[in-house]
């Protein structure tokens, strides 16, 4: 690689040419302030459209100030990136877009984490020396997202992760001057359109513009209600990042103080979604096994690879994206729907609880999930199975709320029967892991011996779209994985094509799986957070007795008591779904 000589704030160094000013600085430690920049990875997001200023710097011999994110070094560039004239260019540039802001910080979602009002604050911005005409528009409020584009300073960050990163193509720049905003075609709503609510916008957008549908308020009242039990279920990506919003270390993982905080909160019964998603293993691994048994025989109406389909963006976006592939996915529905169909089915009626008067409230690292609950093949009657789906950072909002310190609490355990699970159920947070539960299950059931080493390394890693091949007896399957709607839509258009084989695939919308989820505490782009939570999960998983879903005790029960056998005609009522062609809903 060649390198150029230059100096940043008086100090020498050395940068790759074509570098920009701002990463040779931050190598150096000096963090130039940005509001359109991100960039996650090396490669996967990168946000540089140099429209916001704020990172402008001074170049010795250039007359005006250079956009740091913009401007390439060169060999024996001086640079100066806190001069008075920098620092005065910023504050103009901030007083300026707050000109065109409203002003209710006090009652914006975003308030306490606007990367707007960090920068103010910084910058000592204390008056608007500029007044004159605002945009306005309308809210725009779907299940997951709210759009409030007054808020919009037009970083495009939300433009660049949904085109580029997410390939929905659903945001783009519209009309100019006052008028311009960022918005789905025509100015439509979001849920008027092709959006799949992954939420990656929203975990982008610097300012209040897009935030998720709040639901805290929904979830109080349901508990302060006397006439209905509230039970609730946590995801496992949850329980290592919900730490971060208290001051523990990404990965920590919190499930015993979640456990004592949510019981404080007032909740009847804690449980865990990780239950469902080790009864989503029994069900999705047999439905594998039955379809690739009838392929490898010659069956030419069985279609594989069986795609994993416990990520609603995921689903929404080949609705959209693939309505000729509707029949490759696993009718299993997700591990979230699963816990919801049982708990209002079965679990209810044998507390003696009418299903109306039990409130089912789950804690999700997503956005989708709050999309999801409100698909009408979800409800019966009317009455959802799921009835109200807060994300990590709501449940966050909440303790704060109630004044519940979760750093300071002791550990609880979950309720059963629907709150034992296996390390094989940890493992759905992160990308690889539903299909390395799914393959752990697989063996046991295919080759009758047990499975001793329980880790698939080759399943493990963090490319966007990696294939592995895994031997199970005598097969050898082909296995791919995807995170991130734009490696999924690679790993699709190969196997359209006819240029991959796979025997089964895993696809989750976001980057790193459900850790990295819209609905996570922000990670304002810091790959190493995303990481971190990873290596939280895999800990637990290792920490845990049980590692295969099929050993649960209380899975065995519901199959024993209740469903039978995996695919029997009761599970297949309560717990797959069918999926749907859809154009611009
Ligand atoms: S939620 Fe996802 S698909 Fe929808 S607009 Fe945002 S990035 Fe695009
Ligand atoms: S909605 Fe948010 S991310 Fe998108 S352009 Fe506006 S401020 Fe930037
Ligand atoms: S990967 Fe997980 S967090 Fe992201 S959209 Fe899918 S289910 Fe939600």
């Amino acid at each position: 690689m060649e390198m150029v000589k230059l100096t940043i704030d008086g100090i020498q160094t050395e940068a790759p040419k074509g570098a920009t000013i701002l990463s040779a600085a931050k190598t150096l430690g000096i963090e130039v302030p940005s509001l359109c920049h991100l960039q996650i990875g090396a490669a996967d997001y990168k946000n540089d459209c140099a429209s916001c200023r704020i990172c402008v710097v001074e170049v010795e011999g250039r007359r005006n100030l250079a956009p740091s994110c913009a401007t390439p070094v060169y060999e024996g560039m001086n640079v100066t990136t806190n001069s008075m004239r920098v620092m005065h260019a910023r504050k103009t540039v901030l007083e300026l877009m707050l000109s065109d802001h409203p002003k209710d910080c006090l009652a914006c979602s975003k308030n306490g984490e606007c990367e707007l009002q960090d920068l103010a604050i910084q910058f000592g911005v204390r008056e608007v020396r500029f007044a004159g005409k605002e945009s306005t528009y309308r809210q725009d409020i779907s299940p997951s997202i709210i759009r409030d584009i007054d808020k919009c300073i037009m970083c495009r960050r939300c433009e660049t992760m949904c085109n580029e990163v997410q390939t929905c193509g659903v945001l783009s720049g519209v009309n100019r001057g006052f008028e311009a905003v960022v918005a789905p075609a025509f100015e439509q709503d979001l849920s008027d359109s092709t959006c799949t609510y992954c939420g990656q916008c929203v975990a982008v957008c610097p300012v209040g513009a897009l935030h998720e549908a709040d639901y805290t308020w929904d979830v109080v009242r349901a508990i302060s209600n006397p006439s209905k039990k509230v039970i609730v279920q946590i995801a496992p990506a949850v329980r290592v990042a919900l730490g971060e919003e208290f001051g523990l270390e990404p990965g920590t993982d919190v499930t015993g103080k979640m456990v004592t905080a949510l019981r404080k909160l007032g909740f009847d019964k804690v449980f865990d979604t990780n239950w469902a998603a080790d009864l989503t293993i029994m069900e999705e691994g047999t439905e594998f096994k039955e379809r690739l048994e009838k392929f490898l025989a010659g069956d030419k109406d069985v279609k594989l690879p069986l795609l994993t389909s416990c990520c609603p963006a995921w689903v929404k976006f080949f609705e959209h994206n693939y309505p000729d592939m509707l029949d490759v996915p696993s009718t299993a529905k997700s591990p979230q729907q699963m816990f919801g169909a049982v708990a209002k089915e079965i679990w209810a009626p044998e507390e003696g609880i009418k299903r109306e008067d039990l409130v089912v409230v789950s804690v999700m690292p997503c956005l989708a999930k709050k999309y999801e609950v409100s698909r009408e093949e979800f409800s019966k009657d009317g009455n959802p199975d799921v009835d109200i789906s807060i994300s990590t950072r709501e449940l966050a909002k909440l303790l704060k709320q109630a004044n519940i310190d979760l750093s300071k609490l002791t550990d609880g355990e979950f309720d059963n029967p629907l709150g034992a699970s296996t390390g094989a159920a940890d493992i759905f947070g992160r990308t690889g892991g539903v299909i390395e539960a799914a393959t752990r299950t697989l063996y046991e059931v295919i080759t009758g011996e047990t499975l001793e080493a329980v880790e698939f390394e080759a399943l493990r890693g963090w490319e966007g779209f990696r294939a592995a091949n895994v031997k199970v007896g005598d097969l050898e399957l082909r296995i791919g994985i995807a995170h991130g709607l734009g490696e999924a839509r690679k790993m699709l258009d190969k196997i359209r094509a006819g240029e991959e084989n796979f025997h089964a695939i895993e696809i989750m919308a976001c980057k790193g799986g459900c850790i990295g989820g819209g609905g996570q505490p922000f990670h304002h782009g810091n790959e190493s957070i995303l990481k971190k939570r990873t290596e939280g999960i895999n800990a637990i998983d290792a920490g845990k007795e049980m590692r295969k879903s099929h050993d649960n005790p209380f899975i065995k029960e519901i199959y024993e008591k209740h469903l039978g056998e995996p695919l029997s005609h009761k599970a297949h009522h309560l717990l797959h779904t069918k999926y749907f062609a859809r154009k611009g809903k």
